[in-house]
């Protein structure tokens, strides 16, 4: 050692951002302390499967401390960071105040409901295991409470599974019920048919995937037909009801809602006092840190920076990566006396999962749908799966699955109860106030 004392980082997250800095850092003499509020690390690209129960949380989501382990140089601390002070460089949890020389905030984004908070336990979106455990519970539910209803007599409630938001995760969650009610759960049980379930996804602009090239939107959208799904573009949602989705004077009945429709950066964006964009996203420099402050960076979801194009670096899985080991370089720059680089962000390509055998990726100026596109969907998201012993899992239940069509999570945990029953059993008992659409 040359006497230098050694800095320290503090990264907030241990998303795909901050889990990246923290690995590449380490590399170095710098002192890393990792923070999250979860001990895990989630690959939120496969969350829907957890969700829609082809595939349990431990598959998809690995310890923090597992994964760094053997790096000495990194402290991994459980919390919730709820604020800093930038000029005294401490980062502030509910015990305690760190110090720090560097620090890198990548706490990601979470969901948005347009300014009605209301509508979220009325329609969970996905972001975490929490989140996608609770949707599971919902579907697999509201069969169970239709089976009850159905052998007592009282007829087959109708079924509705409303998704608003045609976005990646709208899509995938869509296609996958979809294939849950007409397939896996078809033959199993004995007074109600699943598959006169309905899965609607709505979407309030004009196509799917926007952020997708029009043809690519359009095949998914036929794709999604073809699974089952009836697809509402220029449908925008004005209210979320118990058992119900209101669309200006329109109603649809639903016995689940999931929200898949906005997105917010986490509220730690705005702790930093740097200029933020309409979502809460820290407008950073070229070199990832916030005006004024060299010492700080905020990388990935949690960041709004154009790239050499002036698009947006979009908020994917790749670009947080790349945010996270470019922060942390950029701090290795600056202990070894070298320029700071600017972010450039490589887009390798997307990639769109809707069902079995059906997705769309795009490459350049390739584009592909259907099986092709899925295969390369699949192999993309098993290779950066955390963990040999999880991608050789999920390989193996995918192909089990694609054979049988089995979903092997299919437990139902928690409470027994669904916001919208109570109401579709009024809505059964008198069929006059039934809802114009449903
Ligand atoms: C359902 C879903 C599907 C997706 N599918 C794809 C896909 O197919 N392909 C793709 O490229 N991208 C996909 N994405 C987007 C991708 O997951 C994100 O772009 C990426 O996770 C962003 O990484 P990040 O490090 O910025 O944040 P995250 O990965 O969200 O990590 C943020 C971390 O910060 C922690 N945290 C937050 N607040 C605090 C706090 N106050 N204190 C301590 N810790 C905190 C969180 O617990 C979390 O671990 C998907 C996202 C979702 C939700």
């Amino acid at each position: 050692m040359n006497g230098k004392p050694v800095p320290q980082a503090v990264i907030v997250g241990a998303g795909f951002g901050g889990l990246n800095a923290a690995l590449r850092l380490a590399h170095y003499p710098v002192r890393i302390t990792l923070i999250d509020r979860t001990n895990h690390h989630t690959f939120q690209p496969l969350l829907y499967q957890v969700a829609t129960a082809g595939l349990s949380p431990g598959e998809i989501a690995a310890p923090i401390r597992w994964i760094v382990r053997g790096r000495r140089n990194i402290e991994v601390l459980l919390g919730e960071v709820q604020d800093f002070d930038l000029e005294r460089r401490l980062v502030k949890l509910p015990d305690r105040e760190l110090p720090y020389d560097y620090l890198i905030v990548a706490a990601g984004a979470s969901h948005a409901y347009f300014g009605h908070d209301e509508w979220e336990p009325l329609a969970p979106g996905l972001k975490t295991i929490e989140d996608a455990l609770e949707i599971r519970r919902r579907v697999l539910l509201a069969f169970e409470l239709a089976e009850r209803q159905a052998a007592s007599g009282l007829g087959q409630v109708q079924l509705n599974f409303v998704i608003v938001g045609g976005g990646p995760t709208g899509v995938e969650l869509a296609g996958t019920l979809s294939e849950i009610a007409r397939r896996a759960l078809a033959d199993e049980f004995d007074s109600i048919d699943p598959k006169r379930t309905r899965i609607i996804l709505l979407e309030g602009g004009p196509r799917i995937l926007p952020a997708y090239p029009e043809d690519l939107s359009r095949s998914a959208e036929e794709q999604l037909r073809g699974l089952g799904v009836e697809v509402h573009t220029s449908t925008m949602v004005t209210g979320v009801e118990p058992a119900a989705v209101r669309m200006g004077a329109t109603s649809l009945s639903a016995v689940v809602i999931l929200w898949a429709a906005g997105v917010a950066a986490s509220p730690l964006g705005r702790k930093l006092g740097a200029p933020v964009d309409r979502a809460g996203r820290v407008l950073v420099n070229p070199d990832l840190s916030i005006p004024g402050h060299r010492e700080v960076f905020v990388t990935g979801d949690l960041a709004a920076l154009k790239d050499a194009s002036g698009q947006m670096v979009p908020g994917v899985a790749p670009a947080a990566i790349q945010q996270g080991k470019a922060a942390a370089s950029n701090i290795v720059r600056d202990l070894e006396g070298k320029p700071r680089k600017d972010f450039h962000y490589l887009n390798k390509g997307s990639l769109a999962t809707i069902g079995r055998a059906a997705a769309i990726a795009q490459f350049g100026k390739i584009h592909i749908s259907g099986f092709i596109a899925w295969l390369s969907w699949l192999f993309v998201h098993i290779f950066f799966l955390i963990g040999f012993r999880n991608r050789l899992i999920v390989l193996i239940q995918w192909a089990w699955s694609y054979f049988t069509y089995e979903r092997g999570a299919r437990l139902i945990t928690g409470d027994q109860t669904l916001p919208s029953w109570p109401y579709l059993q009024q809505q059964e008992s008198s069929p006059g106030k039934r809802t114009k659409t449903g």
